[in-house]
């Protein structure tokens, strides 16, 4: 069993002021694999305390040597790149072959796009010609507390840890309690890289504990949150007394809108993005919707697909999909596919119940239903899981209705040969990113939503600048 009882604060790793022990469970085997301290407000004083004290001088460091500290950090992170994939594989039950791959490489990629953002990111920047002496700085925030999730934790870690770096802002990370043990290993990796004390700092807790006195601490500058929407609206509440900055990067229910001409690996490409991670991911397409055409033939081939996605532990190689991360979640899709066959959507692939050969581990059947409506449960309510909704559509018009018809706003795909209508869907879909054809955006691209998806974005130097502050300056020299 693996022991991560200590907290990183201030350069060293101490012994919680308050805490309880609290078991990881390997969502592969319901076992637990590890045991950690979930801390208190006494611990979250210490680290915010070390934090306010470590900022002036480092927002006063130059930003190359910023930008250095982070390289170095990059070069381990790389370094030590099996440990972390073999950390979140058990922690949250990626399979290990997708943990090296997605879930390790998404967190290097961030690391190296704020490397490259920052070399070319304006600190100080001219207002126009028409007001030579203005200058527009860009300043740390300040203290950032950053509250991540189980589903990415890499991911997410790094696209708050590598912008705050650059902005020039301290920090204290708490980690879902789901998946702490791939963040003690980045502190341990913050700690070599040689950060100067206090600039990054590690406490462990769970949201109601470390995470509220977190949200709710006057020192603390601004609360970068990702998460459900649920634990964003409360954050969002708990932060107003002291009008902190609170960035939310929460849910999301993308639709995936495949039109009659669209390529032969579309519907597949669908299929398979939204099983990625047991379909645990906040862009995942979970409302494929096809124009009538080509409907029938594509919910044949996506059962088809679903029903050739394999299962299995997070510990063998291979390219199936692991548990999902707990039993509550495991219980939330389980209610949600019956709520699917109650309401009358067609299931044409998967169902509830455990997947065939498995009688431990968090595993869900791969799951499709067909002839979903907007009114559904399953079309409106994000489901975190393995489980695809396909609906149909028979205009352009009805298609955006559709797809704008949601609380959440995160990302849409499109999928049509078509590029004027391209064009125009990707003006007229209320969600912060469009995907389309496949096209993976652009290293550097703002991630983050519209609605109840958040506000404000993560990821090169749109990620920088919302950990910064925006000082405007006359009668500069
Ligand atoms: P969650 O909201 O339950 O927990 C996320 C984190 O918030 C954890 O660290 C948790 O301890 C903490 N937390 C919970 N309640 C809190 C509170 N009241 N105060 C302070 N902290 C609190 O979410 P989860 O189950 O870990 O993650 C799944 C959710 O995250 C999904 O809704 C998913 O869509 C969303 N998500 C969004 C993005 C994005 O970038 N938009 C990325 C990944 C996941």
């Amino acid at each position: 069993m693996i022991e991560k009882r200590e907290f990183y604060i201030d350069g060293k790793w101490r012994t919680p002021a308050q805490a309880r022990d609290h078991e990881v469970i390997d969502p592969s085997t319901e076992e637990p694999c590890a045991v950690i301290s979930l801390g208190g407000q006494a611990d979250v004083d210490t680290a915010v305390a070390a934090a306010k004290a470590a900022l002036p001088s480092w927002m006063a460091t130059p930003p190359e040597t910023r930008i250095a500290l982070l390289e170095k950090l990059t070069e381990i992170y790389k370094a030590r790149s099996e440990e972390i994939a073999e950390a979140i594989s058990l922690e949250m039950g990626a399979p290990i072959d997708m943990a090296r791959s997605s879930q390790w490489g998404a967190g290097y990629g961030h690391l190296k796009n704020f490397i490259r953002a920052a070399k070319s990111f304006e600190f100080i920047a001219p207002l126009g010609d028409h007001a030579p002496n203005d200058r527009i700085i860009q300043e740390a925030v300040g203290v950032v507390a950053m509250i991540t999730p189980w589903n990415w934790p890499m991911n997410q870690v790094t696209l708050k840890v590598g912008a705050a770096i650059v902005a020039g802002c301290t920090m204290i990370l708490k980690p879902s309690e789901e998946s702490p043990l791939s963040a003690v290993l980045f502190a341990e990796m913050m700690d070599k890289a040689g950060f100067p004390p206090g600039v990054f700092n590690l406490v462990n807790g769970d949201g109601q504990g470390v995470g509220s006195a977190l949200t709710g601490h006057p020192d603390v500058d601004m609360v970068s949150f990702t998460g459900s929407s649920r634990a964003g609206i409360a954050i969002s509440k708990n932060a107003a007394d002291t009008l902190k900055k609170v960035h939310l990067e929460l849910g999301g229910k993308g639709a995936n809108l495949i039109f009659a001409d669209a390529d032969d690996k579309a519907i597949k490409r669908g299929v398979l993005s939204l099983m990625l991670n047991s379909g645990q991911s906040c862009n995942a397409p979970s409302r494929m919707m096809i124009e009538a055409p080509a409907y029938e033939a594509g919910v044949k081939q996506a059962a088809d697909i679903a029903a050739g996605v394999q299962v299995g532990p997070a510990s063998a190689e291979g390219r199936h999909i692991g548990p999902v991360v707990n039993p509550a979640q495991w219980g939330k899709i389980q209610d949600l596919i019956q709520k699917g066959i109650d309401e009358g959507a067609r299931l044409v692939a998967g169902g509830t119940g455990r997947p065939e050969g498995t009688n431990r581990g968090f595993f869900v059947r791969p799951t499709v239903f067909a002839d979903v409506t907007p009114d559904m449960t399953i079309a409106r309510e994000e489901i975190f899981g393995p489980v695809l909704s396909i609906m149909k559509f028979d205009t352009e018009d009805q298609a955006v209705a559709i797809a704008n018809d949601t609380e959440y706003g995160l990302t849409n795909y499109v999928q049509t040969q078509d590029g004027a209508r391209r064009n125009r869907l990707a003006r007229v879909l209320r969600s912060g990113m469009v995907e389309m054809n496949g096209q993976p955006r652009g290293a550097g691209s703002p991630f983050g939503g519209m609605k109840r998806s958040g506000n404000g974005r993560e990821g090169g130097a749109w990620g920088i600048a919302d950990f910064c502050e925006v000082k405007a300056v006359s009668g500069w020299a």
